[in-house]
């Protein structure tokens, strides 16, 4: 962005132009006009404070500078951690459990300002104030959930490491999250004494990789890491990368939607000394594409990081085809490639946030072959029991004829494919 404000743009004459014309009174307005443009845009990229969160800053943080709201650190401190605190800043509804209710449960509430800002004062229907916000139907708990669903401890060899497929590790390196999402499927752990980890807490999985030379790929999520101070970070990197068998390091985080001033150039400096890396954004909803997550998102591209989604499917939140189409879409803007689309895990009293199966392939269906294919995701089943991920797909083959295969497109139309390999 720096470059454009100092680029002046040169537009050179027609190759093979016989005569040598000076240029016309249209073609210099042509040319300021483009590098006003550019200026206009530069100055436009330049600014990491929307209006809305100006507007936010001032109104419920008088005494801070925007200075202070580009401070991750600053927006960690301020962060919303208690039912009293967030009801200063939103209306609470009868299902939302209020101040006055005396419940507390196992997930916090943890919202960072900036994230809060998003978050509608009014409407409790809003999408990501549903994920944020505690309500009274997370205590009741139905039939087949569970507080591990997806039996991770069970598949830890040491603390704080999950070995489940045969040569990819997932590392627990932290407890600790910049917004705790209702729906976590992590939350008997996220948030809890246990795993508020220090580096030595780490040595035991460290050294498990080290003596599995099948481990080629390391993700390393929590809780999310990149909450972690850059040392911590860094000296993760540094330890995983000197394990030689170690091929791709991955980050999971949810950071850049909830706090993206946390991806700063002192932190991008770090990451881009580690590839391959790639890094999963966790992004939910339409609402949580904006200017200052697209920024970090750029810094992370523009680091020759490939980044990739993963979002959740949630009941009345983004469970219909023009959400998602919007979300991955907006993704992809963001130079953000959509990965998977997950069915919601059954933690306990989580049933308020489960659509059935059948919405998730019907959704499918409607991305493919209706936006680039690069926009849809993979739409998965974390098996529970520890059974992996299961990609859940729209039946596109409908059989076969003797030498023909039978297929169903995307406006299902049907074709017939010659396979006389058969
Ligand atoms: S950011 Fe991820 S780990 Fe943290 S609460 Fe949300 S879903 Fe759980």
């Amino acid at each position: 962005m720096e470059r454009l404000q100092n680029e002046k743009v040169v537009i050179s004459h027609v190759e093979g132009s016989e005569e040598e014309e000076p240029p016309s009174q249209s073609f210099l307005s042509e040319e300021a006009l483009i590098n006003s443009y550019l200026q206009t845009r530069a100055e436009r990229d330049k600014s990491s404070l929307s209006p809305r969160s100006q507007e936010f800053l001032r109104q419920y943080f008088p005494e801070a500078t925007e200075k202070d709201w580009l401070n991750w650190h600053w927006q960690l401190k301020n962060s919303v951690q208690t039912i009293d605190d967030l009801s200063r800043f939103i209306n609470l509804s009868d299902n939302e459990i209020r101040p006055t209710s005396g419940i507390t449960n196992s997930l916090p509430v943890r919202i960072t300002p900036y994230y809060l800002s998003l978050i509608d004062k009014n409407n409790a229907d809003q999408a990501i104030r549903k994920t944020m916000v505690p309500v009274f139907d997370e205590f009741i708990v139905s039939e087949g959930e569970a507080s591990d669903p997806l039996s991770e401890e069970h598949d830890s060899p040491v603390p704080n490491l999950v070995h489940r497929y045969p040569d990819r590790v997932l590392f627990l390196a932290t407890g600790y999250c910049s917004a705790y999402c209702r729906y976590c499927t992590r939350s008997h752990m996220v948030a809890k004494d246990k795993c508020h980890l220090g580096i030595k807490a780490w040595e035991p999985a460290l050294k498990y990789i080290e003596q599995h030379t099948e481990v080629r790929d390391v993700l390393i999520s929590g809780g999310d890491p990149l909450t972690m101070p850059d040392i911590h970070i860094e000296y993760l990197l540094t330890r995983l990368r000197a394990i030689s068998h170690v091929e791709i390091i991955r980050i999971g985080t949810k950071v850049p939607v909830v706090l993206p001033m946390r991806i700063t150039k002192a932190l991008v400096n770090i990451l881009k000394k580690y590839h391959p890396l790639f890094i999963s954004i966790h992004a939910t909803h339409p609402d949580e594409l904006t200017l200052e997550m697209k920024e970090a998102c750029e810094r992370l591209a523009n680091a020759g990081i490939p980044l990739g989604s993963q979002t959740v499917l949630l009941k009345d939140l983004n469970d219909s085809i023009p959400v998602m189409k919007k979300l991955m879409q907006g993704l992809l803007k963001f130079r953000v490639r959509p990965y998977y689309l997950y069915q919601c895990d059954p933690i306990l009293g989580s049933a308020h946030f489960r659509t059935p199966v059948e919405k998730g392939i019907e959704i499918i269906q409607g991305l493919r072959g209706f936006t680039s294919g690069y926009a849809v995701p993979h739409y998965v089943i974390d098996a529970p029991g520890g059974g992996g991920k299961i990609p859940l797909l729209p039946d596109y083959f409908e059989g076969r004829e003797n030498n023909y295969v039978l297929l169903r497109n995307y406006e299902g139309k049907h074709f017939k494919y010659p396979d006389f390999s058969h």
